[in-house]
This record gives structure tokens, C-alpha cells and sequence, in this order.
């Protein structure tokens, strides 16, 4: 095909694409993933009447759709292929093996929507929760594959409200070892996202939404509650 031909849609292919990401100068690291479906879903996720089981599937189909934007960068090799009339050429994923790790316990929802699309990646846990009088991070569990240097990272939290626990967890993981990271979450606090990209400057963040900040209790507002709750029933 000429580049007369392909250009023009070229352009068109990338603005339509760019659309449905958002960057903000404010914070450079953070990718904002505007997808319609994905905006769609999370409205209905923010609804107060939306029962557990309907918010478990969207938790789970929104992870599926942000990690199809996170992995966009993956590197491929090229390698033969026979089709059943004639051997041509295709492409397999290469590079570092993926690992997804969900701060438990909402990181979970998030982890099998996205093995549906990697299926080979491994999943590490990371055990911290909220001190509700401090807020600070407490740490009670971690277990990640031996061969961390060799890994991309994908943290999984629904929710990165005071980014205490984030930036935690990614401590955890440096010191096991690990230098390429990226942190998954549904919605997003001014307050969490900068104190992720201040501390870790390294470290991309995905989300669906960037609210508009934290009450005194540290949720997220408007938010969506707390999301560990509505995954699980323990409302
Ligand atoms: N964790 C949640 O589950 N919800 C919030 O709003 C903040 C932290």
C-alpha cells in the first residue's frame, strides 16, 4: 500500500487512539484510560444501588480493558507461522515476563480479567492494609517470584486514594529486586498520584478516573467506596 494512501489514516487511526487516553501536565506519570466501555462501566460501578456480583464483573472487565492499554509497549519477535495453506511470518510477545501483583485484598478483583489476556503472567501478593487512625501502610505479607530483576510489574489496587499503601508496595518490590513497575487502579486521588510519582518517579500509572480528592477518612471522593467491600460483601 502507498503512503499516500496510509498516512492520511494513519493520522485519523491516531487521533481516534489518543482520545480515549488523557495525559495531564500536572502529572506526568499518570495515563488517564478514557475508553468509552471503560467510562461506561465505571459509572455503574460508582453507583451506590449496584449489587456485589455486577460490581465484581465490572471491577474485573475494567482491569481487562486498562491492561490492554497498560501492556500497549510489550515487545515483539518475529517468528514463522504455517497456516494451513502457506508458512508466513507473525509476531510473539518477547521481552521481560509479566507478573501482576494485587494489593490484597481489592487488588484481587482486578487480577483474573487481566490473566484472560496474559495468560502466562505470574501473580504475586502483597498483604497491606490501612491503619484506619494513622493511615499509614502496614505491611503483613509478600510473596513475589524469586526472579524479580527479570520481571514487568503490574501492581493491581481498584482504588489509589493517599498513595500510602502504592508507594509502599512498590518499596517492597525495589528492594526485592524489581525495576520495571507499573501501578493499575480503577479511580485515582490528586493526593495518592502525586505521592506515587513523587516517590517513584519510575513508576506509570493507569487509571479510569482522577477524582477530585480525599475526605478525612482518607476515601476517595466522589469515589466509589470502599471497594474491598463492594468486591466482597462485607459492606
Ligand atoms: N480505599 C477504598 O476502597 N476506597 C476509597 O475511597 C479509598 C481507599
Amino acid at each position: 500500500m502507498d503512503d499516500l494512501f496510509l498516512q492520511p489514516l494513519l493520522r485519523t487511526l491516531e487521533g481516534e487512539f489518543n482520545a480515549m487516553i488523557e495525559r495531564t501536565p500536572e502529572f506526568p506519570t499518570l495515563t488517564i484510560i478514557q475508553h468509552p466501555l471503560v467510562q461506561h462501566k465505571l459509572t455503574i460501578m460508582r453507583n451506590r444501588e449496584t449489587p456485589t456480583k455486577i460490581f465484581k464483573e465490572l471491577v474485573d472487565e475494567i482491569a481487562m480493558l486498562m491492561a490492554y492499554e497498560a501492556t500497549i509497549d510489550l515487545s515483539l519477535e518475529s517468528m514463522s507461522v504455517s497456516t494451513p495453506l502457506e508458512a508466513t511470518s507473525g509476531w510473539h510477545i518477547s521481552g521481560k515476563k509479566l507478573t501482576l501483583v494485587p494489593i490484597l485484598r481489592a487488588g484481587l478483583g482486578m487480577v483474573e480479567g487481566i490473566l484472560r489476556l496474559v495468560p502466562a503472567a505470574r501473580v504475586g501478593h502483597i498483604g497491606l492494609y490501612r491503619d484506619h487512625d494513622t493511615l499509614q501502610p502496614v505491611d503483613y505479607y509478600f510473596k513475589v517470584p524469586g526472579d524479580a530483576a527479570e520481571r514487568d510489574f503490574f501492581i493491581l489496587d481498584p482504588m489509589l486514594a493517599t498513595g500510602g499503601s502504592a508507594a509502599a508496595a512498590v518499596s517492597s518490590l525495589k528492594r526485592a529486586g524489581a525495576t520495571r513497575i507499573r501501578f493499575l487502579c480503577v479511580v485515582a486521588a490528586p493526593e495518592g498520584v502525586k505521592r506515587l510519582s513523587t516517590e517513584h518517579r519510575d513508576v506509570q500509572i493507569y487509571c479510569a478516573a482522577l477524582d477530585r480528592e480525599l475526605n478525612a477518612q482518607g476515601y476517595i471522593l466522589p469515589g466509589l467506596g470502599d471497594a474491598g467491600d463492594r468486591l466482597f460483601g462485607t459492606r
